[in-house]
């Protein structure tokens, strides 16, 4: 007799959600298996930027060279990877640190599910910016906390209404110990916040005992000179976890990301992390180890800065030429557009009649808030898009809101 499996699953069952943005993804798929879809959906570097030959004969070499790359390392990573990692922080990020601050992760989505597992518990709360990157909120749902979204403006979380979160929250007892945040290229908007609501962040993180994630994953695909640091860097009480990631420089499949904080928190990630993957990807680390060693980061990164900058302004160019007037968000960093549907267009409605009638494909924004204020969005992703094909795909949009018979104001 087949059991009924509902009766053995946890009860944490019930903090596990399907991603919203699943079903408009299966859709692209299926759509492009047959049609040729212009797709402004991935939020990924494009695989013709990065140097896959290069890649190929470090591969060779460290296969043939390393013994280990066959074998497991360390759980924290390679100590030489964890070595030019420390150097990585210091030459791009400014912060001084060193290999017993850092461990190496499957991505900065481990270093994501592994601060969760470490820091909340259920009922806790955690703030983010409205919106936010939907996959860290499902995944600290799993966890059974809170999640609050303190909306964001063209400077990104507005920390003066941060701060009366804060104070609300903090008034009423309740459990809030995290502030998560993507400061530069923000996953969904592109937005950057600025230097100032910088230092309130931290100023309020210092005034309420609290620690702040900083999701750096954007922190190098930056296409206008701004004046930012990293939180890391200026965070003068250990109060910031720092998330990293290659993937969207050196790509997403390599899977190699890391944490960065005070020993402390980063000695008992270690001890959580050994019995949870044995180790990161050993051939990545490898190729990552070589790519840093070789001061290979700054030319992938200048290529990839060049090539996403173009497409970014022939995106806004064909915004402003076809949906003029329309709301969006204009990123100096990251790889993503919001753009605002006009007469309260329902962004998944959109996103789906999109696809079938003019095989264009966007991601509904919805997703990405925690409230119901981004239903009339939707999200452009730019760096994978076909540069030849950006204006054509905006265009089509344009063709599509007509039908919704709005007039773009
Ligand atoms: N943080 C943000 C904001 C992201 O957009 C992503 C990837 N979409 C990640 C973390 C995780 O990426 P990875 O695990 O590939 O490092």
């Amino acid at each position: 007799m087949k059991p009924v499996y509902d009766r053995f699953l946890s009860s944490r069952i019930n903090y596990i959600e399907q991603s919203p943005i699943r079903d408009a993804v299966a859709k692209i798929a299926a759509k492009s298996k047959t049609t040729k879809v212009i797709s402004f959906a991935a939020g990924e570097p494009d695989p013709d930027v990065i140097p896959r030959e290069l890649y190929g004969e470090l591969a060779k070499e460290v296969f043939i060279k390393e013994k280990g790359s066959v074998n497991y390392s360390p759980a924290d990573g390679l100590s030489e990877l964890k070595i030019e990692i420390a150097k990585f922080m210091a030459e791009y990020e400014g912060v001084k640190t060193g290999p017993d601050n850092i461990v190496v992760t499957l991505g900065g989505s481990q270093a994501i599910d592994i601060l969760g597992r470490l820091i909340l518990d259920p009922g806790d709360i955690v703030i983010v910016e409205n919106p936010s990157y939907v996959n860290t909120i499902l995944v600290w749902k799993h966890y059974g906390v809170r999640i609050i979204g303190v909306p964001m403006d063209d400077n990104g979380m507005i920390t003066e209404k941060l701060e009366d979160v804060v104070k609300r929250l903090h008034s009423e007892g309740k459990k809030l110990k995290l502030i998560y945040t993507i400061p530069t290229g923000q996953n969904p908007s592109g937005v950057t916040m600025s230097m100032d609501r910088r230092k309130h962040l931290l100023e309020i993180a210092s005034r309420y005992d609290l620690l702040v994630a900083e999701d750096a994953a954007y922190n190098h695909l930056v296409y206008e000179p701004v004046d930012v640091k990293p939180l890391r860097s200026m965070d003068t009480e250990d109060r910031v976890i720092y998330i990293g990631s290659f993937s969207k420089i050196f790509g997403t499949g390599l899977r190699i990301g890391w944490l960065e904080a005070h020993p402390e928190i980063i000695g008992r990630v270690r001890v959580a992390k050994g019995p949870m993957d044995m180790c990161p990807p050993v051939p990545s680390q490898y190729i990552v180890l070589n790519l840093l060693r070789n001061k290979l980061y700054r030319p992938i990164r200048e290529k990839a800065v060049a090539e996403y900058k173009s497409k970014r302004d022939i995106m806004i160019a064909a915004i402003e030429k076809h949906l003029m007037g329309l709301k969006h968000t204009r990123p100096v960093a990251g790889m993503f557009i919001l753009l605002w549907l006009p007469g309260g267009i329902d962004g998944r409605v959109f996103s789906d009649q999109l696809l079938e009638k003019y095989n264009v494909a966007v991601i509904p924004a919805a997703a990405f808030y925690t409230d119901e204020s981004g239903r009339n969005i939707v999200r452009l992703n730019f760096s994978m898009s076909e540069k030849d094909l950006i204006e054509e795909g905006v265009r089509r949009i344009s063709m599509l809101l007509k039908e919704f018979k709005t007039s773009i104001p």
